[in-house]
C-alpha cells in the first residue's frame, strides 16, 4: 500500500473535474486527480458533440476529454488511475482509499464523480447508445431535423426533452410506464399542448430494432402493460429519461445531499457542509447536466479552494 499526499485531491475525470485540475495547477496547487471507473466520465459514451463552445466543427465527446486531460497534464495536474472505494472525512485531513489498496490524503477535496444516466437494461438499447439511443436530448436532438423520435419518461426530464425535441424533429411521441406523468403541472399542459408531441400511456419498450451498416434505430418493440398488446414504433431517435443517479453514495455518511443523492452545495458556491470538501459537476446539479455547465463550476471550486488555501496562509 501507498500513502499519497497532496495539497488539492480531485476526485472525478469528467469536464468538472478536469477543469478544476487546470485552474488548481495554474494556480500551482498540484493537484492530485484521480480517474475513476470511468476516465472522461459521461462524455466517453457520446458521440458527437456540437454545443461545447470553442469548436467549429463537430467534435467528438471522448475526443475533447482527451484533450481536457491533454491540457491539465502539461500545466502540472498529477494523474492517478484508481478508483475511490471508501472514504473517511470524519477530521482533516480527509482520507479517501482506492480499489488499488492506496491511500490518498488531502485537507483539501473537490467531489467530482458525476451522474449517470439510468437506462432501461436492454442489450439492443446498449447496442445502439450513441447511435440513435440517447440520454441527452440537448446534446443529441439536433441530428434527428425532421425524424420521428421517442421519449420514454413520465418525469419532468422526459416532458422538457419531449418538448425542446419538438424544436427538431417532426413527431415526439412520449411513452410512459403508467397513465399520469410525475411532471410538474404546468409543463404537463405545455405538452399537451404542443402538436408534434402524442403521448403512449401505460406502455413499455421491449426491444430497440434498427439496421446493422451503418448502425442506426428503425423502431421499437412495445408492450401495452394492461392489455399485454405487442405494437412497434417506427422512429429514428430514441431518449432515455428516465432519471439520473449522482455518483455520491461513497460520500453519503458524510456529506449533505438531497432526496435524490445530490451533493448539496452553498448557494452561488461550490462548498459542501464539510470545511475543505467542495463539490462540481452533475454530481451537485441535477437541473442542467451540460458538459459546459459542470467545466464552469469545476473552474469555481477551484478558484473557491485558492481562495481558502490564501486565506489560511495569511
Ligand atoms: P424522475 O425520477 O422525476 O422521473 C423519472 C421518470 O421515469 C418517472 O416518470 C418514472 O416512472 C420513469 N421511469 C423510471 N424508471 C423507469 C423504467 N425502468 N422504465 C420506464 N420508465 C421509468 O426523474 P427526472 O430525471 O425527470 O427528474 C429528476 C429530478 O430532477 C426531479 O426532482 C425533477 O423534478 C428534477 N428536474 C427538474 C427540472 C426543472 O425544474 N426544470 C428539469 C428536470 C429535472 P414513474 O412515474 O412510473 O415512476
Amino acid at each position: 500500500m501507498q500513502e499519497y499526499r497532496s495539497k488539492v485531491i480531485i476526485l472525478g475525470s469528467g469536464p468538472a473535474g478536469l477543469s478544476a485540475a487546470i485552474y488548481c495547477s495554474r494556480a500551482n496547487l498540484q493537484p492530485l486527480l484521480i480517474h475513476g471507473i470511468q476516465p472522461g466520465g459521461q462524455m466517453t459514451i457520446t458521440t458527437d458533440v456540437e454545443n461545447y463552445p470553442g469548436f467549429e466543427d463537430v467534435i467528438q465527446g471522448p475526443w475533447l476529454m482527451e484533450q481536457m486531460q491533454k491540457q491539465a497534464q502539461k500545466v502540472g495536474t498529477k494523474f492517478i488511475n484508481d478508483n475511490i472505494s471508501s472514504v473517511d472525512f470524519s477530521q482533516k485531513p480527509f482520507k479517501c482509499f482506492g480499489d488499488s489498496g492506496n491511500k490518498y490524503v488531502s485537507d483539501i477535496i473537490i467531489i467530482s464523480t458525476g451522474a449517470q444516466a439510468s437506462w432501461l437494461g436492454l442489450d439492443s438499447e446498449e447496442k445502439y447508445k450513441g447511435f440513435g439511443v440517447s440520454a441527452c436530448a440537448t446534446c443529441d436532438g439536433f441530428f434527428f431535423k425532421e425524424k420521428n423520435v421517442a421519449v420514454i419518461g413520465g418525469g419532468n426530464t422526459a416532458v422538457e426533452e419531449a418538448l425542446y425535441l419538438t424544436n427538431h424533429a417532426r413527431k415526439v411521441t412520449l411513452i410512459h410506464r403508467r397513465n399520469e406523468l410525475r411532471a410538474e403541472k404546468i409543463l404537463q399542459e405545455r405538452l399537451y399542448n404542443n402538436d408534434k408531441i402524442e403521448i403512449i400511456w401505460d406502455t413499455v419498450v421491449e426491444e430497440v430494432i434498427g439496421s446493422e451498416n451503418p448502425l442506426s434505430v428503425e423502431k421499437i418493440k412495445l408492450k401495452n402493460l394492461l392489455t399485454q398488446d405487442t405494437t412497434y414504433l417506427n422512429i429514428s431517435g430514441l431518449f432515455i429519461a428516465i432519471g439520473h443517479i449522482p455518483n455520491t453514495g461513497l460520500f453519503k455518511d458524510f456529506i449533505k445531499m438531497d432526496n435524490a443523492g445530490y451533493i448539496i452545495t452553498k448557494p452561488d458556491s461550490t462548498k459542501t457542509n464539510i470545511d475543505g470538501i467542495f463539490a462540481a459537476g452533475d454530481v451537485q446539479d441535477s437541473i442542467f447536466r451540460q458538459a459546459v455547465t459542470a467545466a464552469g463550476t469545476g473552474c469555481m471550486a477551484a478558484l473557491e479552494v485558492g481562495k481558502k488555501i490564501a486565506e489560511e496562509k495569511k
